[in-house]
């Protein structure tokens, strides 16, 4: 169990944020004397996670001036009493002298951080995003704490950190700093190369599709029937049910959304609900694994889901099950695949693999495929390479002249992996056209071989 503080200055969504870690759980208020009494605190959870969040909100009340020293004071305790910060800023916003006194308040403290920048959902918030690089805290996690979207990810920061300070609570070294954990602190010009799955931090997999494609069969053959049936670890969370486990070499967890499935077919409004539990395996998973029935390919639901997925920006993987009953493989091959191109277009050259879990053909093929997806995900392009490359690029291909003024892409760089982030420093960055940004990315994909990972690329004007 760790204590993870949420700070950050007035209005950016830190009680939302709070409330939707917390929901109904809310602790009493502690009423020791001093100021932890103003503290909320609560007993948060997110997937398999259990920890104590602290809330530093609703303190903006007192309006001296523009940060009240108690504010400031509240803060600083809150920092003390925390193993982790989640510093909260508002995306839409952007950043305020305010977020850099917040800034300046954890560092001074030393405080481990974690920078959330909230309110990220839609398009609006890209460039504000972008701007909280500049704290100098590290890549900014997007969140929108409204929406309930980039719990995945924070999920995937807190763990390897949740298993540390479990660690060492279980050797009772209590005096003992956790200092080599910093969260993928990576700059643009110093993003971690790829770090292979470990026990402690096993790939994280998520089947997906529509009822009936064969997901339950395919999870009881990759880990055997029996653990799945008699209770996996972390049945317990409300969110998804994950069993780990060892797949052809590699530490694996996979979430499973099958009994949740079951409880909506009681229900009976099975479409609309299995894709709200196939969205929320898809938060809390690197690699998703889009299972299609051979004989009913590409349907509504599996479409809405590969997008989903997309837009998550994870890593995906599509695999055709069922594939023993077919009779004219080759034939439903090229079908397919040309589906597939058609119809999703944004996951050009995620890799197809067919299957069968009823009889465990393919399943190799299938593990290949989840692995080297994961690794592209966490592809890192050197900005050396980039810029050679964007060279190439726009003399082959030069950006538009509105108004007799051509469009300039100067310079280049990687600005995060999980799914791959470029960003691009160009002039009039507004009146490129949408269909250069593609050619881009196409270009990306095709000559840094990142097949089906979704890539992102942001155009930010130099001033
Ligand atoms: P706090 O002062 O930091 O605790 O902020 P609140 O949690 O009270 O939120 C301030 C305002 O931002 C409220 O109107 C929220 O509804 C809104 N808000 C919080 N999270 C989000 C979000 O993810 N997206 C958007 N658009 N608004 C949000
Ligand atoms: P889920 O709803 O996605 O979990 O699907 P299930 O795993 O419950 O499978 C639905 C049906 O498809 C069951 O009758 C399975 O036996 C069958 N099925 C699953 N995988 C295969 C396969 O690879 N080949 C064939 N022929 N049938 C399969």
């Amino acid at each position: 169990m760790f204590t993870l503080a949420i700070v950050g200055r007035p209005n950016v969504g830190k009680s939302t944020l709070f409330n939707r870690l917390v929901g109904k759980r809310l602790a009493l208020v502690d009423d020791q004397p001093g100021v932890t009494r103003d503290l909320r605190e609560g007993e948060a959870r997110l997937g398999d996670l259990r920890f104590t969040v602290i809330d530093t909100a609703g303190l903006e009340d007192a309006r001296d001036d523009s940060l009240p020293a108690r504010m400031r004071r509240l803060t600083e305790r809150a920092v003390e009493m925390a193993d982790i910060c989640l510093f909260v800023v508002d995306a839409r916003a952007g950043i305020l002298p305010d977020d850099r006194v917040f800034a300046e308040i954890l560092r001074r403290k030393n405080a481990h951080v974690i920078l959330a920048a909230n309110k990220a959902e839609g398009t609006a918030a890209e460039a504000g995003v972008l701007e909280a690089w500049e704290l100098g805290l590290g890549e900014p996690l997007p969140l929108s704490a409204e929406h309930g979207e980039g719990l995945g990810d924070l999920f995937h920061v807190l763990t390897p950190l949740a298993d540390a300070y479990a660690a060492r609570a279980a050797a009772e070294e209590p005096e003992e700093p956790v200092t080599d954990l910093t969260v993928d602190a990576e700059t643009d010009a110093d993003l971690p190369a790829y770090r292979a799955p470990t026990p402690q931090r096993p790939l994280q997999v998520a089947v997906v599709g529509r009822p009936n494609a064969g997901k339950s069969t395919l999870i009881n053959a990759l880990i055997g029937e029996d653990r799945l049936l008699t209770g996996p670890e972390a049945g317990i969370t409300r969110d998804a049910i994950s069993v780990s486990f060892d797949w052809g070499g590699t530490p694996t967890r996979i979430f499973d959304t099958a009994g949740m499935r079951k409880k909506a077919r009681v229900q009976d409004k099975v479409e609309k609900l299995s894709v709200a539990d196939g969205l929320r395996a898809v938060k809390f998973a690197e690699v998703v694994v889009v299972l299609l029935d051979a004989a009913i390919p590409f349907e509504q639901q599996d479409l809405r889901i590969a997008d989903l997925a997309e837009r998550e920006g994870r890593a995906v993987v599509v695999a055709v099950n069922k594939w023993d009953a077919e009779t004219d493989r080759q034939g439903k091959l090229r079908d397919l695949k040309e589906a597939f191109e058609r119809l999703l277009p944004q996951l050009r050259g995620a890799p197809l693999v067919t299957v069968s879990a009823l009889t465990g053909r393919g399943l190799d093929r299938l593990q290949d495929a989840v692995v080297k997806a994961h690794e592209v995900w966490n592809r890192r392009v050197p900005t050396a390479r980039l810029n050679r490359w964007l060279a190439d690029m726009t003399a082959a291909h030069p950006p538009p002249a509105p108004g007799g003024r051509r469009i300039r892409l100067r310079y280049m760089t990687q600005a995060k992996t999980r799914p791959p982030g470029f960003v691009v420093m160009c002039s009039h960055p507004d009146k490129l056209p949408a269909s250069y940004t593609r050619y881009l990315v196409n270009g990306l994909r095709d000559d840094f071989d990142m097949p089906g990972t979704p890539i992102r690329l942001w155009m930010r004007s130099q001033s």
